[in-house]
């Protein structure tokens, strides 16, 4: 009781939200702030002084000594730069001093955040600039002002202003369509967003222990432990004291970041869990999933653990993934992806609905992109996550109710309900079957989609800019045709028709993990973009830019420097991990195999010197030898196919990032295959890594 009462007490209080604001701002500025959050107007200097100083008040009397622009740079992670809110005066004495300046303007450098060639080193200045939409908060003694970051020429250098600008626009189209239908309450639609979470936890001193860990976040060595996930006795299973001491004190930290985490659990593989938060607005959902990131790896420490969100830490055990739960709502109380109780209200929802197929279908692989990391390429396609194929799934009432559409039959789901659209109220679908199907990577789940392709380490920001635009574009196509309509509902119904027969090809409601989906797929003419080396190169597809371009999400610029720092990325992290293999290989695993070698030779001596017969030994040490001889040659192969790849041209993305995916990760496969096969053959104590077994079923 007093534990939840104390967390009602402490929610949000490392928060200067609203009610803060209110307490302290004077009325008429604090009633400027909130223009300022609702309709992203400016705001004025004399204001932003007001609010500064009270930020800087709230902030010191809870002990913050310093303020930092938290911004998201193109490295995945937030940056930070603190400053202090000292400023000397005359005579050595010093005031704690924040300026509506300070807080509405940094000016970090620039120079080593990827920027794709956008900007040359000799005008290295960046900006960050306040997003007054999400809240500042404290953490670790320093007031975090969540800001976007643009390069001085004003191209965009991070995750966040794409997305506001995304969201502005699902709001312009969204409302002109929701006007045609009538409505004259809603005056601001935003994108909702709920990102659920995976993510291990294994012991600290293991972790300690590995150094492809420690340098790349996975496991790049390791044979498969005795019991893997078979038994699938891990998934929703009791929860182990240390993991829950951890998950008790990463909520607490969470709710007072106004970050409201709402159920974890265990995932199906062994030290595998869950987070989901309460969906919140689009970009304060990507704020928080940084910041429950960051928390989960620094609270993990202090209990001994170490969070891991690589998305494939281990081979052959399932990965992690990241669920982006994404939706429409109306400032009139409306979740315009529910289907309604009325005629009128479900036409509405199915034009929705359309324009969300089709701006699947049309822009797919900008999805697929979002997605596309070095860690990914990992986990889609195996039988654990979506395939790299783009496609929705409906379920059985929601398709049935399409089909009628498209045949302008009425639809009958059983003798007494039958249903014609814009003449009957849909009827009711049972919430829970509309989400059995857990193999689509966008699944309708009642009132929301479900994009299930991301990574556990991606930030959700790219995602949902791919998302908001290509629907907002689609919204707007419709609106455009609808506003001329001389009978609505009439075409209305056309467009709908219209819209499923060319795109229903991107529903699919079968099993996405099987084969014959991969050629089913093949002959829709969906894409199936593998790899991220693939992916990537179709950002800059005519088709796409126009797209980002034409609603100023991306300048073609911009686009393409996003390209190269994704590519570039890419191939970094592969070549990172080769060196981790090499070194790791030459250095500790062929030693210990060595040893163990030579203990056997030892043993074969000694036996032939008493007489004694040793058949056991030989084959023994003929194994290890062979397969050591083997483990060698991989390495040899890989180092020199790594030299080739550091011949490549560094302005060549494309070709590099081709060439690590088609032979250095190859010959990373086949060098690992040797280690792990070393390691089940050679004597426990002589291993100097710890095993699956240990990292999986320790904590
Ligand atoms: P499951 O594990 O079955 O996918 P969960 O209940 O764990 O379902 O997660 C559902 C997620 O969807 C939660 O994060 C929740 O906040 C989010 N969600 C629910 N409604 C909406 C909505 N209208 N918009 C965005 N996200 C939503
Ligand atoms: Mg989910």
């Amino acid at each position: 009781m007093t534990e939840i009462h104390n967390a009602a007490e402490s929610f949000g209080c490392n928060v200067f939200n609203d009610k803060v604001m209110r307490d302290m701002l004077p009325k008429n500025i604090y009633k400027s702030v909130m223009r300022t959050k609702q309709f992203g107007t400016a705001l004025e200097d004399d204001v932003a002084n007001v609010v500064a100083n009270a930020m800087k008040d709230w902030a010191v009397s809870k002990g913050a000594t310093h303020y930092t622009h938290w911004f998201q740079p193109m490295t995945g992670v937030t940056a930070e730069k603190h400053d202090a809110f000292l400023t000397p005066i005359d005579d050595g004495e010093v005031i704690l001093e924040f300026s509506g300046k300070e807080l509405a303007k940094g000016e970090p450098d620039a120079s080593s955040f990827p920027s794709g060639g956008l900007r040359s080193t000799f005008e290295a200045r960046g900006y960050t600039a306040w997003d007054p939409t999400s809240n500042a908060f404290v953490k670790d003694g320093t007031l975090c002002i969540p800001t976007a970051f643009c390069s001085y020429t004003g191209e965009i250098l991070d995750h966040k202003t794409s997305l506001l600008r995304s969201m502005e626009i699902v709001n312009e189209q969204s409302l002109r369509i929701l006007r045609l239908f009538g409505n004259t309450t809603a005056t601001r639609v935003t994108t909702t967003v709920g990102p659920e979470q995976e993510y291990f936890l294994i012991d600290k001193k293991y972790y300690d222990q590995r150094k492809d860990l420690m340098l790349t976040g996975r496991t790049l060595f390791g044979a498969m432990p005795p019991k893997g996930q078979e038994l699938e006795d891990h998934y929703f299973g009791n929860l182990k004291q240390r993991v829950s001491d951890f998950m008790k004190e990463l909520d607490s930290e969470l709710w007072k970041l106004g970050i409201y985490a709402k159920t974890e659990h265990n995932e199906v593989a062994p030290g595998q869990h869950e987070l989901a938060p309460v969906f919140t607005t689009a970009n304060i959902a990507a704020d928080h999933n940084q910041l429950t990131m960051e928390l989960m790896k620094k609270i993990a420490q202090k209990h001994g653990l170490y969070c891991l969100l690589h998305e494939k830490p281990f081979e052959g055990v399932n990965g992690s993934g990241k669920h982006n739960n994404w939706s429409l709502s109306s400032n009139d109380g409306q979740n315009l992806l529910d289907p309604g109780d009325t005629p009128m209200k479900n036409l509405q929802f199915l034009t929705f609905l359309c324009a969300f197929i089709k701006a699947t279908d049309e822009y797919a692989p900008l999805l697929r992109i979002s997605a596309a990391t070095a860690g990914n390429d990992h986990r889609l396609g195996g039988n654990e996550a979506p395939p790299a194929i783009i496609s929705i799934f409906l379920g059985d009432e929601l398709q049935g109710v399409l089909d009628a559409i498209e045949n302008g039959t009425p639809y009958r789901k059983n003798a007494d309900t039958t249903f014609e659209v814009g003449v009957d109220a849909l009827p009711n679908f049972p919430k829970d079957s509309t989400d059995r199907n857990r193999t689509s990577p966008m699944a309708f789940t009642g009132n929301k989609f479900e994009f299930r392709m991301l990574g556990s380490g991606d930030s959700i920001s790219c995602t949902n800019v791919m998302m908001n635009t290509g629907f907002a574009d689609v919204l707007c196509e419709f609106a455009d045709e609808l506003e001329k309509a001389d009978d609505f509902k009439k075409t209305v119904k056309a467009l709908l028709r219209k819209t499923i027969k060319e795109h229903k090809k991107v529903i699919f409601n079968g099993n996405g993990y099987s084969e014959e989906w991969i050629k089913e797929a093949e002959k829709r003419g969906l894409p199936n973009l593998v790899s991220t080396a693939d992916a990537l190169p179709h950002y800059t597809d005519e088709k796409f830019v126009k797209l980002l371009e034409k609603y100023g999400v991306y300048t073609r610029a911009e686009v393409d420097s996003r390209k190269k720092v994704l590519l570039d990325n890419y191939s970094k992290v592969i070549h990172i991990e080769a060196n981790t293999m090499i070194s790791m290989a030459k250095r500790e695993i062929l030693p210990a195999c060595l040893k163990y070698s030579k203990f056997l030779t030892d043993m074969i001596l000694s036996k032939c010197n008493a007489g004694l017969e040793h058949v056991l030994e030989q084959k023994l040490a003929e194994r290890i030898s062979s397969l050591c001889s083997s483990l060698y040659e991989s390495i040899e192969k890989l180092e020199k196919d790594k030299e080739k790849a550091e011949s490549f041209d560094e302005e060549d993305y494309e070709n590099t990032a081709r060439y690590y995916r088609d032979v250095i990760f190859n010959d990373m496969k086949e060098l690992r295959s040797y280690a792990d096969a070393l390691e089940t053959n050679v004597g426990a104590e002589y291993w100097p890594l710890p095993t699956y077994t240990d990292l999986l079923f320790t904590v």
